[in-house]
């Protein structure tokens, strides 16, 4: 039976360029086979990166732990707002008594800071005297970063120290509120008295060291924070009239925050909602990131779907095709005409899988080289033999 190759400018590969493509064809024949096999990683496209699980999972845990947080603190502003405000005088004894139980659970009081016997002595300048005395050394330093190609600031503290003396709050009659448990109070309650840094110079040789170690000592920051007697101090906590007649404040019972501050209410509870509205920033933030890896991996997803989609287009079109130029072929040349373009030789195999017959023609190039299948496979659609780009595939046929 006459055998022939259709088309004037398909060539079929010479005995050098079949070589070639045997050699290239190690890498080829794994995707083909990948395609053949079924690989998940190819064929069914979607599974989670670790990276993306990485990024889903932190962004996702650090919003539920910033909600928790904005929780809590708005929690807070909701308690100060309900807490009863009362000036310290006589009457705050009548109103504990007829309470039940001779206590407010949470309340709002201002007074004047007075000490119950000696006041502490600032050791840095003596006329100032007060009932909280802090004292703070810590040490700056310059730390290399290979990330950022900078240096940055990094503190540690090296000493601490933090005394305390009784004291109450005075209000405008003489009446006393004994502040019970000082340091275990939020807010800022102390201010500097003192501060001092202590820089370090250097010679020659500390410099290379510096340079060669990657950390760069600066000084050490004393600072000192004092209470101040006379201060006004706004408190927030449990107000208790205890057996032998004081009153006293003290860290509430029910677990709320306790406060002292050295400013006003209305600044304390703004300080407080600005945490709460911070905490809910991070947590919309952190929400949104979670959501953007969740878009970006059902994108990936969308991608992989839609090129196989493609693929089976192609191989449909690809089989039609086949299909159609048998059907004609038998109508001009009888029954008798080969069906399939099968060929048993070995120089007509897929030089990719080697066991398939080629039966596709790449264009524009022309080259018969591969079986449908592997050409499906190819990373980037180019010609195995000559690397040009292949705009179209048409099916072969011989007869
Ligand atoms: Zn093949
Ligand atoms: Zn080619």
């Amino acid at each position: 039976m006459p055998y022939f190759r259709c088309g004037a400018f398909v060539s079929t590969t010479s005995v050098d360029s079949f070589c070639a493509a045997k050699i290239t064809g190690h890498s080829l024949q794994r995707s083909a086979s990948r395609a053949v096999t079924g690989d998940p990683e190819e064929m069914d496209g979607f599974h989670v990166k670790i990276t993306e699980a990485v990024c889903l999972g932190t962004s996702l845990a650090f919003s539920g732990i910033c909600y928790y947080l904005y929780r809590k603190s708005r929690s807070t502003v909701d308690k100060l707002d309900d807490a009863p405000h009362f000036t310290i005088d006589k009457k705050l004894k009548d109103i504990l008594k007829a309470t039940p139980g001779a206590y407010l659970q949470y309340a709002v009081i201002e007074g004047t800071v007075r000490p119950l016997g000696e006041p502490l002595t600032s050791p840095f300048q003596k006329e100032i005297v007060g009932v909280l005395h802090k004292f703070m050394l810590t040490e700056h330093r310059l730390v290399w970063n290979s990330l950022s190609h900078s240096w940055t600031d990094s503190e540690r503290v090296m000493h601490q120290r933090v005394n305390a003396v009784p004291f109450v709050l005075v209000g405008s009659d003489e009446t006393t509120v004994k502040v019970l448990c000082p340091l275990q109070a939020s807010g800022v309650h102390m201010e500097t008295t003192y501060e001092k840094f202590h820089q370090v110079n250097y010679g020659l040789g500390d410099i290379v060291g510096q340079y060669l170690s990657g950390e760069k000592l600066k000084g050490q920051l004393e600072t000192e924070e004092m209470l101040k007697v006379g201060a006004t101090l706004t408190g927030v906590g449990e107000l208790i009239l205890d057996t032998d007649g004081t009153l006293n404040l003290q860290p509430p019972s029910n677990g709320s925050q306790y406060f002292l501050s050295i400013s006003d209410f209305g600044t304390l509870r703004g300080d407080q909602d600005s945490v709460a509205v911070w905490w809910k920033a991070l947590a919309i933030g952190f929400t949104l990131a979670g959501a953007a890896v969740l878009l970006w991996v059902g994108r990936r997803y969308y991608y992989n779907l839609k090129v196989r989609w493609e693929q089976e287009q192609e191989r449909r079109e690809f089989k039609r095709l086949q299909a159609e130029a048998l059907r004609t072929h038998a109508a001009v040349t009888g029954p008798e005409a080969r069906q399939d373009g099968t060929d048993d030789h070995m120089d007509n195999l897929c030089v990719i899988c080697l066991s398939q017959p080629r039966n596709c023609i790449l264009l524009d190039c022309g080259h018969v080289c591969c079986c449908h299948n592997c050409y499906q496979a190819l990373p980037h659609h180019r010609c195995p033999i000559c690397r040009q780009t292949i705009s179209r595939v048409v099916p072969l046929y011989n007869v």
